[in-house]
């Protein structure tokens, strides 16, 4: 019988090519994997470098900023005070067809010292130079004092008080001051319709709540956490142009957040704005430490 021929079986044959492909196929992949690795590595240095740059824009813009508010302080400072010098002369001048001008004058330039006094504070926050100087005072009394600089501005608005007993706290008066002053100014701001602004300030034994609640335009939802940095501002295209720099509010959390506080907004259902602030009671060694 004659001897049969060995063959290797086919499937075998096949699965050597097979292999062979597909070790290929794996090469290729991993040629591709590492190429974009490689692309994403260019890219990521890409970020980095951007980031950087980005940062030191954002530094160099800082600088700037402090710089131009530095500068113009100092001749502000003095056209302040020959301002105020040249209203008490002409007081003195009964008749003077001038003292009306003057009187403009010196509000104009305290709007100006203003903006530029806030302008001076974002640029210490950003430093860390914005320091507190603690008194223990009567906060309900600061609040009627706040108002009374704030409503000859508004004959539409109607202010109500809604006073806690008791309201002492250990703080900086003039920085609290400064909150309450710009929250109050908010609200008639963004009431252009006029409404009430009501002022409430509640002991809630180991803390403080300060509200000031209007009746105004309200913020968009989408608004409602982003109003509290550096100069953002809600874009009023659509409604009516409010005049700003968006740097109020920014400033008025950091001082609250010095004070170890919290600051906050919410609208309210019938139209217009809270905005609250709680301050900690016994907070002096918080604050020392
Ligand atoms: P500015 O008023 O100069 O824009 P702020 O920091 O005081 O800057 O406020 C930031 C933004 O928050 C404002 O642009 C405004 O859109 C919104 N906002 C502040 N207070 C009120 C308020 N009482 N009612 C409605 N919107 C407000």
């Amino acid at each position: 019988m004659p001897h049969k021929k060995y063959t290797k079986p086919q499937k075998n044959l096949f699965s050597l090519e097979k292999l062979n492909q597909l070790q290929q196929q794996h090469i290729e992949n991993i040629q591709k994997v590492t190429q974009t690795i490689e692309t994403l590595y260019i890219l990521n240095t890409q970020i980095i470098e951007e980031n950087i740059n980005l940062r030191t824009q954002l530094h160099l813009q800082d600088q700037y900023i402090s710089n131009v508010s530095h500068e113009l302080n100092t001749p502000l400072t003095s056209m302040m005070i020959y301002a105020e010098m040249l209203e008490q002369h002409l007081n003195k001048i009964s008749s003077s067809p001038y003292l009306e001008m003057s009187k403009r004058l010196n509000i104009q330039l305290n709007r100006l010292c203003h903006l530029i006094q806030n302008m001076l504070d974002v640029t210490r926050i950003d430093k860390d130079q914005l320091l507190l100087i603690l008194s223990t005072f009567n906060l309900n009394q600061l609040i009627k004092e706040k108002l009374a600089d704030q409503t000859h501005i508004t004959q539409n608005h109607q202010f109500i008080l809604e006073l806690d007993d008791d309201i002492n706290v250990i703080a900086d008066k003039e920085r609290m001051g400064q909150v309450i002053a710009n929250l109050l100014s908010n609200a008639i701001k963004y009431s252009p319709l006029g409404g009430k602004i009501t002022i409430s300030t509640k002991n809630q034994h180991t803390d403080i709540k300060v509200s000031i609640c209007d009746q105004g335009i309200g913020i968009p939802k989408d608004a409602l956490n982003k109003i509290f940095e550096r100069f953002y501002r809600v874009d009023y295209q659509q409604t009516k142009n409010f005049p700003g720099m968006g740097i109020n509010l920014f400033i008025c959390k950091s001082i609250i957040t010095m004070h170890k506080g919290t600051l906050f907004v919410e609208n309210k259902e019938e139209g217009g704005s809270k905005f609250s602030f709680i301050l900690p009671i016994n907070n002096t060694e918080k604050l020392i430490t």
